[in-house]
């Protein structure tokens, strides 16, 4: 849409040449741009070329008409709303009616009064400037002045679209406000959106003229670097972050503090759509908030970090100290040998799991009942009534909770059976498969990346004693599975509720404590080299997440 100060361009449209100059000079004269096409064809080819906001256009014309016209033009999809004025000798109703149900916006009659034609051209003007202001303000989020959600992706189509052309990069920044919803519960949501339009101020204080920077939603804010590789982005990002950090908010006589997460990521040789660079940003958003809030991470380094761990050196440093109980899934309910298979599918299906490790009477391990096992009696006559001793694999690969965590990584490693059961006595407490190793490094990648990014959080951030926090976390955790236990304890029937939902919130607060075993670290162990806290942090995650018995499982050899 034209500023204030630009001219709006008019296309007249008649096959009357005489007509045609005549109208062209009084528009003109009235302080319009004007362009002409002698037929609606012509009329088509000017639209496409370069949009008018009003179009003044005669009925009868050769080729297609005034109303053929009107119609092919509401079908189109342009880039504002085009004021459209039909010039004809017709005055009868059905006249009017079938031209405004073309789309037209108005009539006017032939032979045309000049000061009829200027005041009905102002009146479009008027519906325009409607429109200019409808479309400001969906573009645009009131509260803050940034572009919304659906503009930054409009945007970004284009940019995206260019970049690929024209081989520059294209970054993507996902930013977050850490624990906003504190803000609001402590200090009211007025205070809440100060804090927002603080915020979008600084972000767009940041941003370049031609770099979006839009409200994503809620306290999400999404900024789009035109030829910014990742590591430009983080360098960005961190400079805000920097800022931010020394931000201090005053509302009613308070004074606020706030701290944001950053995900970046780089449009990358195999991303095609602008859906799949927003979404890596926020892959890494995830991780930055993960790993403890208040800092940059880019999506390459990240996956770096992964490749770079999956090699083993730094794992083989994080298992040394650990045993197989500490890195286990706690078995919560087996298979019996004397179960029927209808029993075993019955409990896989319900438990979603893929196999059990199977006791005697006594409790003691005797073999191993997987889908494999269960699929080769299916067809068997009355498969639901053979017994899980005759169906079993007998020969399992046990460890003892004992055994060094490395050896049992290294034997997953080297062979194709993919998980083990670990026993005390003969008898099986857990299983170690390769996802829970998987899951288990996973978290210790979090914890790691989050020391490894310590030196960038701001000071006023690394003198606060978190032991409160963990306290409160842990209490959470501990109340949580107590309710959890009731719950599954009391309920009769289906349990699969109690269990998503009880195990999702415990998962939560997992995380939670994760976040923040850095920094408790960093207190319990002042003195430790910067290596070692890597490796005492990640290990006190791995404590952490696998200490207990998982409620979430009932673990099972195949469980990822
Ligand atoms: P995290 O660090 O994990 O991001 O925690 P958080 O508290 O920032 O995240 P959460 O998603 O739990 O809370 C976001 C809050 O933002 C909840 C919602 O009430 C608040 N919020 C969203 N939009 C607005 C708004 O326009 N004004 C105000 N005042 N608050 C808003
Ligand atoms: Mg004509
Ligand atoms: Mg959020
Ligand atoms: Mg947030």
């Amino acid at each position: 849409m034209p500023e204030s100060s630009e001219l709006r361009k008019v296309l007249v449209v008649d096959d009357d040449r005489a007509m045609q100059l005549m109208l062209q000079r009084w528009v003109e004269r009235a302080g319009y741009e004007v362009r002409v096409a002698s037929d609606g064809y012509e009329a088509q080819a000017k639209v496409r070329e370069d949009c008018p906001q009003l179009i003044l256009t005669d009925w009868e014309m050769p080729g297609l008409d005034g109303v053929e016209f009107c119609k092919w033009l509401r079908k189109q999809d342009l880039p504002h709303y085009v004021y459209t004025i039909l010039l004809t000798a017709r005055s009868q109703s059905s006249d009017i009616v079938s031209g405004l149900q073309a789309g037209a916006d108005d009539f006017l009659n032939k032979p045309v009064n000049k000061v009829e034609l200027i005041a009905r051209l102002k009146s479009g003007e008027r519906v325009l400037a409607l429109e200019d202001r409808l479309t400001l303000l969906a573009k645009t989020d009131s509260l803050t002045g940034l572009v919304t959600q659906r503009t930054i992706f409009e945007r970004l189509d284009a940019e995206f679209e260019r970049s690929e052309r024209h081989h520059f990069p294209i970054s993507c920044v996902m930013i977050d406000l850490d624990f906003f919803k504190q803000i609001n519960d402590t200090h009211g949501h007025p205070a809440g959106d100060e804090v927002l339009r603080t915020v979008a101020g600084v972000l767009n204080s940041y941003t370049r003229s031609g770099d979006i920077i839009g409200r994503y939603g809620g306290e999400e804010f999404c900024a789009i670097l035109s030829g910014a590789d990742e590591c430009q982005a983080v360098e960005w990002a961190e400079r805000i972050r920097k800022k931010l950090a020394q931000t201090v908010i005053k509302v009613s006589g308070n004074t606020l503090h706030v701290s944001a997460s950053f995900g970046a990521a780089q449009r990358l040789e195999d991303i095609s759509t602008p859906d799949q660079l927003v979404d890596l940003a926020d892959q890494a958003l995830l991780i930055a908030k993960r790993a403890g809030r208040d800092r940059v991470i880019g999506f390459q380094s990240m996956s770096n970090a992964l490749a770079m761990n999956s090699t083993g050196s730094l794992h083989g440093e994080l298992l040394d100290d650990l045993t197989a109980a500490d890195v286990m899934t706690t078995i919560v309910a087996g298979v019996q040998q004397g179960d029927t298979v209808e029993h075993v599918v019955d409990y896989f299906l319900r438990l979603r799991i893929g196999s059990a490790p199977v006791v005697d009477d006594e409790g003691y391990l005797v073999g191993v009942m997987s889908d494999k096992e269960i699929m080769t009696v299916l067809l068997r006559r009355e498969w639901w009534k053979h017994k899980v001793a005759d169906v079993m694999k007998e020969n399992v690969v046990r460890f003892q909770e004992s055994t060094p965590a490395l050896t049992i990584y290294e034997f997953l490693c080297r062979t194709a059976i993919s998980s083990v059961v670990i026993v005390q006595d003969d008898r099986p407490t857990g299983v170690i498969s390769r996802g829970s190793l998987m899951r288990c490094f996973s978290n210790a990648l979090v914890a790691a990346l989050g020391r490894n990014n310590s030196e960038s959080r701001s000071e006023s951030l690394q003198t606060n004693d978190v032991r409160p926090q963990v306290l409160a976390v842990a209490e959470a955790l501990q109340r949580n599975s107590a309710v959890l236990y009731e719950q599954l304890q009391a309920s009769r029937r289906e349990m699969a509720p109690s269990i998503v939902g009880g195990a999702s919130r415990i998962q939560e607060l997992v995380n939670d404590l994760l976040a923040l075993s850095r920094d408790a670290d960093v207190s319990v162990q002042p003195t430790a080299a910067p290596n070692d806290n890597l490796a005492i942090g990640a290990q006190a995650a791995l404590r952490l997440a696998f200490g207990q018995p998982d409620a979430n499982h009932a673990a099972a050899p195949n469980d990822a």
